[in-house]
């Protein structure tokens, strides 16, 4: 398979290509991201990397980030970790707060904001210095040093961040949060901030794609049962309430940010991490979605 002929194609294919959705503006430092950027980075082996455009360039990978603390709370409380967060799609907007009011605080699963808020106080409870453990994590499984929080990104977050002060508040009120409101916004709205590449990110999540094995040194740090669980979380979960279409479209696991970025894996094949700022009505990267949906066509390879 010539990947790299499949990559150019769909870069040729859709870097004109008209787009009409907005980028994310309810944090004011996304705003003044630009909407051109475009990029992909496609890992399949360290000699097997497939690129173009802005594919080394840091943004702001937002929700991606719920699925490293995902599998970080998975290590510390294994199933019991279930007791506090579902694993349904929601079928409603990542922010929403109504569903928590029939549910008695209990989150739809650990994707949607309030299920990544319940992680937040889990990781803030069990961990000693959270922010340093994740960025620890992420450095580790990406290989990479260099990766660190945008505390700009975090400080804008946190100015107009009502909806997750609410979320907590409100999932305090019934019983599900166990920390204070300020260390778990505070923790939340940092490793929304994380700054990464689409070739950082594709590396990071081979550990998903190599059934919880990191790069590199090739040590196991999930074991295949928490694998299979994130994976399938990815596949129902990953996308907002466009989860049913991802999976329709494109077919693979993965997970997308309202900074535009969105990474998939084919498991025991390869990661993918593409980037463009501009948002659908549902929060996904427009030309994301579409670059993706071309790949897995063109190679004719999905999981299904
Ligand atoms: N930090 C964003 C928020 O909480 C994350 C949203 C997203 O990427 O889904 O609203």
């Amino acid at each position: 398979m010539d990947y790299q002929k499949i990559i150019d194609t769909i870069h040729e294919d859709l870097r004109y290509h008209d787009v009409f959705g907005e980028v994310a503006s309810y944090i004011p430092e996304l705003a003044k991201v630009d909407p051109k950027k475009f990029g992909m980075h496609l890992y399949k082996g360290v000699n097997e990397n497939y690129s173009f455009g802005d594919s080394t360039e840091k943004f702001s990978i937002q929700s991606i980030s719920k699925v490293f603390t995902l599998s970080i709370a998975m290590k510390l409380l294994g199933e019991d970790l279930w007791e506090r967060v579902d694993v349904e799609p929601s079928g409603d907007p990542f922010n929403s707060l109504t569903q928590l009011e029939y549910e008695s605080g209990v989150p739809r699963n650990p994707f949607i904001n309030s299920g990544a808020l319940v992680i937040a106080d889990i990781l803030v409870s069990n961990l000693k210095d959270p922010k340093k453990e994740l960025l620890e994590f992420v450095r580790k499984i990406s290989g990479d040093n260099a990766i660190d929080y945008d505390y700009k990104v975090a400080e804008s977050e946190k100015s107009t961040g009502y909806r997750n002060y609410a979320l907590v508040n409100y999932m305090k009120a019934l019983g599900n949060i166990k920390n204070d409101v300020e260390p778990i916004v505070d923790f939340y709205f940092h490793q929304c901030s994380l700054a990464m590449s689409c070739e950082e990110l594709a590396k990071a999540f081979m550990l998903f794609a190599n059934n919880g094995k990191i790069l590199g040194t090739g040590e196991k740090i999930l074991s295949p049962t928490k694998i299979k669980r994130i994976n399938a979380l990815m596949q129902t979960c990953g996308f907002y309430d466009e989860a049913g279409e991802f999976s329709f479209e494109v077919g693979l696991p993965g997970k997308s940010g309202v900074g535009g970025g969105i990474v998939a894996i084919h498991p025991e094949q390869y990661s993918v991490a593409v980037w463009s700022p501009i948002l659908n009505k549902k929060g996904n990267s427009e030309l994301g979605m579409a670059a993706l949906e071309k790949l897995t066509t063109m190679t004719g390879l999905s999981i299904f």
